[in-house]
């Protein structure tokens, strides 16, 4: 039986960025993926085909023009189903083959199959020809992620009634489309839908939408939704979701009331993919969600040798944070000096239009009753903005009125997922509002939106140098 220091379980960015600091310590690493190519959820399902699809949609359909052409402008008259998933494959091939290439070059090796624990130091790998191989192991990172929540109710099917892995796979572009959960990626996929003209309906049975951001960037956005005509029918609940003889679906809500559409997508959650693992032969045990619990700082599970990083074990499951737990979870697998990661970390919601985030909402400002003062800037202020014909966008910043640092930066708009590094920058690095109203920005950027909002706070919360 082979053996190794650390045997991963899962390709995707908690599993690959662990095996590969593993790997550069100098360590024996074994990486196993189910999948028939690396790169996880994060490359084959997840993180970039949905960005790739919004990155496809926005072009052809000449979104970014619309605010000078008119919202009847197109880059190309019929888009199509193929259309979107040319640009994917090309894409997904160049992801796969550099990963192919750093897993080579950092000599870790990796084996295709289906893992699950026979002991809590051996793993068992069925091959897809049945044949199984059996490894040894002084440390496992579980990094298996999640899968679509698809409930026995929801008769998918994968043409009309799909999940957001089978949406990738789609043949023609549905007239209309109901989202069920507007959760990050029933908002993502709602929105992009709604950029190539599909007629969109979203569901979900809480009143409000995106709980975790700020609420002021949540009413632009929604704001920016219901302006393109799309729907969101919140605080009900789809009851059941049906396919007609004519082709079309309907969902009954808990009011009675009907929405009829072509396609419906359920984007009501993910869950761990915990289920074949064979857990309880490593005395381990997930929970309801399939999810692990771990040590924070150190990703151990309650079996000090096993580590679980990424998707599976929970919040904020996001690719880029994923990637620094399974950084984190290899070092300390092999006894290395494990940095914290600084405080804040980003969100990027790739609606249409982006939201990103980082720091404190206002919410949270006032709820930890520390006395603050906001700056705010509309990208139609900016000159960049009037050049790029946007209408929407908007920077909101929070600082302190006591040490004047920045607390938060809230963004919606052109460029947001990119734009939010300079805030995230001057928040780890503890600078103030005196930052954004010294500091020389290009001219013309979006990025001058960040010293428009300073120097907006700045007016209010006064000239500290003159108070001196
Ligand atoms: C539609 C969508 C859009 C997203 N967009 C973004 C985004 O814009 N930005 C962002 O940061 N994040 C985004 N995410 C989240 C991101 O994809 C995840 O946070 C990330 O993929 C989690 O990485 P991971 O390492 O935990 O595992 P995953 O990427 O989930 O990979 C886990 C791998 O483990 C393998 N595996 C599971 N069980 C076994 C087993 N028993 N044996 C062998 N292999 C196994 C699976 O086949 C899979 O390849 C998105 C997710 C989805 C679904």
């Amino acid at each position: 039986m082979q053996e190794y220091d650390l045997v991963v379980v899962g390709s995707g960015p908690a599993g690959r960025r662990g095996a590969i600091q593993a790997a550069k310590l100098g360590r024996k690493v074994l990486v196993i993926e189910q999948g028939k190519r690396v790169g996880g959820v994060s490359v084959h399902t997840g993180t970039i085909p949905s960005k790739t699809l919004r990155e496809t949609a926005l072009n052809l359909s000449g979104w970014r023009e619309r605010g000078f052409y008119g919202r009847a402008y197109r880059v190309k008259q019929e888009i199509s189903a193929d259309d979107l998933r040319r640009r994917l494959l090309i894409t997904l091939d160049h992801e796969v083959e550099v990963l192919e290439h750093q897993f080579a070059r950092n000599r870790v090796q990796h084996m295709r199959g289906k893992a699950k624990f026979v002991t809590p130091e051996t793993m068992e790998i069925t091959r897809d020809d049945g044949e199984t191989v059996h490894v040894q192991a002084k440390s496992i990172m579980l990094a298996v992620g999640t899968k679509p929540y698809r409930p026995e109710s929801i008769p998918f099917d994968g043409v009309s009634v799909l999940d957001s892995d089978e949406l990738l796979d789609i043949k023609d572009l549905p007239r209309s489309m109901a989202v069920i959960g507007a959760g990050v990626i029933g908002i993502e996929y709602a929105t992009i839908f709604s950029a190539l003209d599909t007629q969109v309906t979203v569901i979900d049975p809480k009143p409000t939408i995106l709980d975790f951001i700020d609420r002021e960037i949540v009413e632009e956005f929604i704001h920016d939704l219901r302006d393109r005509n799309m729907k969101l029918i919140l605080g009900q609940k789809a009851d059941k979701v049906e396919k007609l003889e004519n082709g079309k679906c309907e969902i009954t809500l808990d009011n009675g009331r009907h929405v009829t559409c072509d396609m419906v997508l359920y984007a009501a959650g993910r869950v761990g993919a915990t289920d074949s693992l064979n857990l309880a032969a490593a005395g381990l045990t997930a929970d309801s969600r399939g999810r692990l619990s771990v040590n924070p700082e150190t990703f151990q599970t309650d079996v000090p040798h096993i580590y679980a990083a990424g998707d599976v074990v929970g919040f904020p499951s996001l690719a880029s944070t994923s990637m620094e737990q399974g950084r984190i979870a290899a070092r300390v697998a092999v006894g290395a000096i494990a940095k914290e990661p600084p405080k804040y970390f980003p969100y990027g919601i790739y609606a249409v239009p982006e939201i990103s985030t980082c720091g404190l909402t206002e919410e949270e400002v006032k709820e930890r009753g520390i006395p603050y003062e906001c700056g705010m800037a509309r990208f139609r202020e900016t000159s960049r903005g009037h050049i790029m014909g946007l209408n929407s966008g908007l920077l909101k910043m929070i600082f302190s009125l006591k040490t004047r640092r920045l607390l938060g930066v809230h963004i919606v708009g052109e460029g947001a997922t990119e734009l939010v590094h300079i805030g995230q920058a001057v928040l780890n690095l503890k600078g103030t509002v005196e930052y954004f109203v010294e500091n020389t920005f290009n001219y013309p950027t979006l990025a001058e939106a960040y010293k428009i909002a300073g120097l907006d706070a700045w007016n209010r919360m006064g000239d500290l140098s003159q108070a001196k």
